[in-house]
């Protein structure tokens, strides 16, 4: 039996979604044959360092113009082509945002079903996270191969396995129509360079900010801090911050060690996007918002004048 994992990287290296995936990937395969798929624009993007150590046998690096830039329909036919050479029982890519893509362009063009943001798996029974996190669904995935992603840092990325990846090389056979779909242009993100999916500190604003000025203190902190800054949902509908700022269900997935969010309720939909860190804190003129329910620390006033004064009090405390 041979599980193939889809992988994302950028700089030579997968990502950790990736990784996670290739853990759940290991437990499903038990004995048998973890291989993993990249995309590679050229050569020298085969991510293969450290691959062996996390289970993977085989590094199957497609090679294609397409993949200089993300191409999600290439890469699922390329994905669908080798699972299908290789007799895959599984297919198992990153619960990412392309990753969710790229798996639902397989699932379509096998005609099959995908479970998505899957936390375990055994066999054909999968557990995965539903509404936003507030349910846990455990199914029964009558389909070969079974198509199924990983909620990110859901589970941590083991290693500790022996033996190195053997890297293999194809060009996969295209069809006109995949070519067409890709990424043509890409603009900066707003958040000053640090990636909100990996920012180690994330400073978030809610309705609570009241406009999109509102996320100038914000903004000065998040400098401070070296942090991304995120935003909720009522902050990307009142088109003050771009949806890619946002966290939550509908948004970015985040892991940071300390999630400082002001003026944000809570809701469960949002709480879906950061219930990953490690601590949160939150600023809130209401006591009572649920936010404070999951929060490690809390400040109960105005963020119009707390944020500022955490940022004086860092700016102090420096040389
Ligand atoms: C299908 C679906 C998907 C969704 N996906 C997402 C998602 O991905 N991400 C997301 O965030 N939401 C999502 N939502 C929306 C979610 O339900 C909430 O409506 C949203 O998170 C509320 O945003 P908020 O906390 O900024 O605003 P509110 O709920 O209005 O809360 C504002 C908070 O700010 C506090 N506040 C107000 N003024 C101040 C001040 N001056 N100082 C300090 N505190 C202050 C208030 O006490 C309050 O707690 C989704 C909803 C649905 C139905």
């Amino acid at each position: 039996m041979t599980v193939l994992v889809y992988l994302e990287h950028a700089d030579g290296a997968v990502d950790e979604p990736s990784l996670q995936a290739v853990t759940l990937a290991r437990s499903l395969a038990r004995a048998a044959s973890v291989q993993a798929v990249s995309a590679c624009g050229d050569s020298t993007q085969a991510p293969a360092d450290g691959l062996g150590g996390h289970g993977v046998d085989v590094l199957h690096a497609a090679m294609h113009d397409a993949f200089a830039t993300y191409a999600p329909r290439a890469i699922a036919e390329t994905i669908a082509e080798l699972a299908g050479r290789l007799g895959a029982a599984a297919v198992i890519g990153p619960g990412t945002e392309r990753g969710n893509e790229v798996l639902a362009h397989v699932a379509a063009l096998l005609d099959l079903p995908l479970a998505a943001n899957c936390v375990s798996a055994s066999g054909a029974e999968v557990t995965r996270i539903r509404w936003g996190g507030s349910l846990l669904e455990e199914a029964r995935v009558d389909a070969s191969p079974l198509l199924l992603t990983v909620q990110p840092h859901a589970l941590a990325a083991q290693v500790g396995a022996q033996g190195t990846a053997t890297v293999e090389s194809f060009t996969p056979s295209l069809s006109e129509a995949a070519l067409a779909l890709r990424v043509v242009e890409r603009a900066a993100a707003a958040t000053g360079g640090v990636s909100l999916a990996d920012a180690k500190v994330v400073v978030s604003g809610g309705r609570g900010a009241g406009s999109a000025e509102g996320f100038g203190p914000i903004e000065e902190l998040a400098g401070l801090l070296d942090a991304a800054v995120g935003c909720s949902r009522a902050v990307t509908m009142a088109g003050w911050r771009p949806h890619t700022d946002q966290v939550g269900q509908t948004g970015t997935k985040i892991a940071p060690e300390i999630y400082i969010a002001c003026g944000i309720s809570g809701a469960t939909q949002h709480m879906a996007g950061c219930k990953g860190a490690k601590r949160i804190l939150a600023i809130n003129a209401d006591r009572d918002a649920p936010i404070l329910q999951s929060a490690d620390y809390a400040v109960i006033g105005d963020m119009h004048d707390v944020v500022p004064a955490i940022s004086a009090a860092l700016r102090a405390a420096r040389p």
